[in-house]
């Protein structure tokens, strides 16, 4: 399946993905993902997107259009794949409508996942992550059976920078700002599927049922 995970940070993009992939093979391609990993790995990538990150900023189209294209020529995305994380605005998802054009490539639809703010905020603040495999816990609803320990790698596992309050706070405004608008863009394209869930179960059954499966 091809699929875009449109939603609010914290609305379970990439539990969603990570569940999928185990349906058929399909990629989750994550560029926040990508984007740590590249700032871990000190590269000249990590080093242009560290700072608007850290503040909970988006990074440049141009920079995130030229990760996206390598990333969808590689040979796992043939099975497949569950955009997370992007695009995340306007411009970007119509670069990308261009790419998959060019490509030959369609996608299957994009899957708006609609938590609401409440749930979210509760959600991110006690949100973490694996560093090494980006597996996500959560210290009240699913912790690690070892405290900071991943229990899928044995990676370390920590609370991102970009979850203390007020980037978190600035995440979501941006996310209204410049995000948010991308579900009007994918309905007039007729691709849109809004998901009202707070369970992932319940997205994963509405993306099975719409995909006939
Ligand atoms: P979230 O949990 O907010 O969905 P992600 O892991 O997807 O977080 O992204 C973390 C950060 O990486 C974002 O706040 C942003 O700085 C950057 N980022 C990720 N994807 C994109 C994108 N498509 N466009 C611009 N910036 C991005
Ligand atoms: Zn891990």
């Amino acid at each position: 399946m091809k699929l875009i995970l449109l939603g609010a940070p914290g609305a379970g993009k990439g539990t969603v993905a990570k569940l999928l992939t185990k349906m058929d093979g399909s990629v989750q391609i994550s560029t926040g993902d990508i984007l740590r990993g590249a700032v871990a790995a000190g590269t000249e990538l990590g080093k242009q997107a560290e700072a608007a990150m850290k503040a909970g900023d988006l990074v440049s189209d141009d920079l995130i259009m030229g990760i996206m294209k390598d990333r969808l020529q590689e040979d796992d995305c043939k099975n497949g794949y569950l955009l997370d994380g992007f695009p995340r605005t306007i411009p970007q998802a119509e670069a990308l409508k261009k790419l998959l054009a060019d490509m030959g490539e369609e996608l299957d639809f994009v899957v708006n996942i609609d938590v609401p703010r409440d749930v979210i905020l509760d959600r991110l603040t006690t949100r973490r992550t694996c560093e090494d495999c980006g597996a996500i816990y959560n210290v009240k609803s699913n912790p690690t059976k070892v405290e900071g320990v991943c229990d899928a790698c044995g990676g370390k596992v920590v609370q991102r920078d970009d979850e203390t309050e007020e980037a978190i706070s600035n995440r979501l405004d941006v996310y209204n700002e410049k995000t948010a608008p991308l579900a009007d863009f994918y309905e007039k394209e007729g691709m849109l599927l809004t998901v009202s869930a707070t369970s992932s179960d319940a997205v994963i059954d509405a993306i099975k049922e719409k995909l006939g499966k």
